[in-house]
């Protein structure tokens, strides 16, 4: 349901309470109009001024900062204010009842300020995705991919292509309406296609570099694999630096996909360890394997144990699969004169923590070429992703038939720009209109 606009919003911004200050933000037509009955005369725009914050019956709430924001120069384009008092739970929960008891004034719903500020044209739907990534984001690489969505870096990319997509349409549509007035020479619009073509490369990079804003956002997957008993769960506790998996020396003792998280060098990791594989009639454990199988194959890196301790030769992994495998010999410490001379990428223990630094930057160095792009302006969610690549069919398509007609290929450009408009949420029949009189002196 879309909320009522009309209504005055107001919600707690800050963290968990109790804290040392809470941040109350109100947002709406009536914003100044409560506020002044609650603290009275408002401190000059964007300037902090200590009030006392009375209910209207007099009692005293809190002393507090107050901040006022009139629109349209504020978060949601509308009259907002702030609120910063005591972070106490009863401080606050008098507040916001208060602010409860004034008509038209209500408690936000999820993401309605940042709802408001889209409908206001103050956001658009990828600085709106990039702000929530960037509340959630928890390592240093994710804050930084977010940063681009949020603060537009990403919005200019699609807004640039979005102007020379209206200006090639421009283009066509004026050849085609006006061109037997001989006003327009007729191959006005020859002149676009080689910039079609440029863009069609341009919206191509992006979308190679896809993989890398999808695992940089939603973390990169690391799955340990191998026979039973050869250290997998051992090493996944001393990456993590706790005991998460149970360690024992009976094989088969993991029967589910365990699952951590890690951050290497501001990157999100996701470790997974799995059962371990081998011929077994025991059910528990066959589904285990089957699960394990099922998470090797969406791993971007597989680290293959294999036991450089044991009497035999730990057995190869029937793996296929495009992501890379790093061949780790386990227990090094107990390595005998009878151990196998196999050779590993990599040799650890995680009994005396040996190697571990070394397997660390081993990952790393995979996660960095699957991320190794020019800029973080990237795509990182399907939505937008999806939308990417009609554009870059529907340019494609428009670009390469030549010898469809002019109005097909128009009709490909309006996608092209639907699409594109759609990733922003902005839909431009408006804008297209203003592009063809602005752009395009037909003399007339
Ligand atoms: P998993 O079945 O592959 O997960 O293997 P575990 O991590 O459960 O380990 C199997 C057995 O090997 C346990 O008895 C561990 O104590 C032992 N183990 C694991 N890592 C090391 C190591 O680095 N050195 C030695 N000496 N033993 C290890």
């Amino acid at each position: 349901m879309i909320p009522d606009f009309n209504e005055t919003i107001f919600a707690l911004s800050s963290g968990a309470l109790p804290a040392g200050v809470a941040v109350v933000r109100l947002s709406g037509a009536a914003t100044f109009q409560i506020l002044n009955a609650l603290v009275g005369t408002l401190p000059r725009p964007r300037f902090a001024g200590l009030r006392s914050i009375r209910s209207r019956d007099g009692v005293l709430l809190d002393t507090g900062l107050v901040v006022i924001f009139p629109g349209p120069a504020s978060f949601t384009g509308e009259d907002c204010a702030e609120i910063h008092l005591h972070g106490g739970k009863a401080v606050v929960a008098a507040l916001l009842s208060e602010l409860g008891s004034f008509d038209g004034c209500r408690i936000a719903e999820a993401g309605e300020f940042s709802r408001r500020a889209f409908e206001n044209g103050k956001l658009d739907l990828v600085e709106i995705e990039g702000l929530a990534d960037l509340l959630a984001a928890e390592t240093e690489m994710q804050r930084r991919l977010a940063a681009e969505q949020s603060f537009g870096r990403l919005s200019a990319v699609y807004d640039g292509w979005r102007e020379r997509l209206l200006h090639a349409r421009a283009m066509v549509e004026a050849e085609l309406d006006f061109a037997d007035e001989g006003d327009i020479p007729g191959s006005v619009s020859d002149r676009v296609w080689p910039d079609l073509s440029a863009l069609a490369g341009e919206v191509r990079g992006q979308l190679e570099a896809e993989r890398a804003g999808e695992i940089i956002r939603d973390g990169f997957k690391v799955v340990i694999a191998g026979s039973p008993n050869v250290g997998k769960s051992s090493l996944l506790n001393a990456l993590v630096d706790r005991e998460v998996a149970i360690v024992t020396e009976y094989a088969g003792t993991t029967r589910d996909v365990l699952h951590c998280e890690l951050d290497i060098d501001g990157f999100a990791v996701h470790l997974f360890d799995t059962a371990g594989i081998r011929e077994t009639d025991e059910a528990v454990e066959k589904e285990g394997i089957r699960r394990a199988l099922g998470k090797i194959a969406e791993a971007d890196l597989v680290l293959h144990l294999k036991d450089a301790s044991a009497a035999v030769e730990s057995v190869d992994l029937a793996y296929n699969g495009d992501a890379p495998v790093i061949t780790v010999g386990t227990k090094i410490d107990a390595i005998t004169a009878s151990s196998p001379k196999q050779i590993y990428d990599l040799m650890i223990s995680s009994a005396q923590r040996v190697g571990l630094d070394d397997l660390r930057q081993a990952i790393l160095q995979v996660l960095r070429e699957k991320t190794d792009v020019i800029s973080l302006a990237i795509p990182s969610r399907i939505r937008q992703r999806q939308h990417l690549r009609d554009v870059l069919a529907n340019v494609e398509e428009a670009v390469r038939s030549a010898d469809i007609g002019l109005e097909l290929r128009a009709e490909y450009l309006r996608r092209a720009s639907d699409s594109l408009g759609r990733i922003t949420g902005k839909i431009d029949v408006e804008a297209m209109l203003g592009k063809i009189f602005s752009d395009f002196c037909v003399g007339k």
